[in-house]
C-alpha cells in the first residue's frame, strides 16, 4: 500500500523565521505516529501543513497518494483552486487543542453540520451516523446538550466525533489535551486509542508520553524545525541517541 502521508524537504519560512527547515516523513496507512518537542520546534506547522492550513514554501507533501495544492498533467504542475485544495483537505480530519465546538448548536447539530452543509450528506442518515459515533465516544445522552454544558473532556470527545463524521483518511492532533484539566486526560486518550485500534491512521502532536509509548508504531522528536529523531517508541522514548531528545524527555517526565 502506498504511504498516506508523505512530507518531502518541507519548508516553510513565517518573514524571516525558518519554522520547518526540510522535513521529511512517511506515515503507513493505518499508522499513529506520535510528534514530540520543544514549544516553538514546529510540530503544528508541520500539522498545518499536512492538511493545507498552511502552504509548504519549499519541498511537498502527498496525502492518499495526491500532491496537495497541485494537479499533475504530463510533465506540468497546476495550481488547483481553492474550491479544489478544500476538497482535499477533506481528507484529513483535525482535532485542536481547544474545542473549537460552535456554541451555539447542540452536540448532535455540531457533528452533521459539516457532512450536511459541505459534504451534502442527506440529515436523516447523517443523524443516525452521528448517534454511533457518539456511542463510540461514550456521549450518546448528550446529544441535544451544548457544548458549555459539557466538560472540556466531553467536548474534545466530541470534537472528535465531528472531524470523523467527515470520514477522513487521517486524523491529525494537535496536543488534544493539553488544555484539559488533568483528570479529564485519560477519557480522552481513550478515545484516541480506540480509534487508533480500528486502524485510522493519526499524527498526534503529544506531551503524553504514555500514550505515545503504547499507542504509537513511530515517534518523532523535532527540535527548531527539523526532525532530530525518528523510530518506535521504545528506542526514541526508551533510549535516546541525540542529547535533546534526552533533555526533552526528562523534563516532560
Ligand atoms: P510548536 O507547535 O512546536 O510549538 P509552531 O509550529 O506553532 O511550534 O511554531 C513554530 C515557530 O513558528 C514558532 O517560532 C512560532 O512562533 C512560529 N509561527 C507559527 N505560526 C506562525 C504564524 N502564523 N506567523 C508567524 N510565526 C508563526
Ligand atoms: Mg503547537
Amino acid at each position: 500500500m502506498p504511504p498516506m502521508v508523505v512530507a518531502a524537504e518541507i519548508h516553510k519560512h513565517f518573514g524571516s523565521l525558518h519554522a520547518l527547515q526540510g522535513v521529511s516523513l512517511e506515515v503507513e496507512p493505518g499508522e499513529v505516529l506520535c510528534i514530540i518537542g520543544p514549544s516553538g520546534s514546529g510540530k503544528s506547522t508541520l500539522l498545518r501543513c499536512i492538511n493545507q492550513l498552511e502552504s509548504v514554501d519549499g519541498g511537498a507533501v502527498w496525502v492518499d497518494g495526491e500532491l496537495a495544492g497541485f494537479r499533475q498533467e504530463g510533465d506540468s504542475l497546476y495550481a488547483l483552486t481553492d474550491r479544489e485544495v478544500a476538497r482535499q483537505r477533506l481528507a484529513s480530519g483535525m482535532v485542536f487543542q481547544r474545542f473549537n465546538l460552535f456554541a451555539h448548536m447542540t452536540v448532535l447539530a455540531n457533528i452533521i453540520e459539516g457532512p450536511v452543509t459541505v459534504q451534502k450528506r442527506p440529515k436523516a442518515q447523517m443523524v443516525a451516523e452521528a448517534m454511533t459515533l457518539l456511542q463510540r465516544v461514550g456521549l450518546a445522552d448528550k446529544r441535544d446538550a451544548y457544548p458549555a454544558e459539557l466538560s472540556g473532556g466531553q467536548q474534545q470527545r466530541i470534537a472528535i466525533a465531528r472531524a470523523l463524521a467527515m470520514k477522513p483518511k487521517l486524523m491529525l492532533f494537535d496536543e488534544p489535551t493539553s488544555a484539559l484539566d488533568p483528570e479529564l486526560v485519560g477519557e480522552v486518550l481513550a478515545v484516541m486509542r480506540d480509534l487508533a485500534a480500528s486502524g485510522m491512521t493519526m499524527i498526534v502532536v503529544t506531551h503524553e508520553l504514555g500514550f505515545a509509548r503504547e499507542v504509537a508504531g513511530r515517534v518523532v522528536f523535532m527540535d527548531r524545525g527539523r526532525i532530530v529523531e525518528m523510530g518506535p517508541p521504545q528506542q526514541v522514548l526508551g533510549s535516546p541517541r541525540e542529547a535533546r531528545t534526552r533533555d526533552f524527555i526528562a523534563a516532560v517526565l
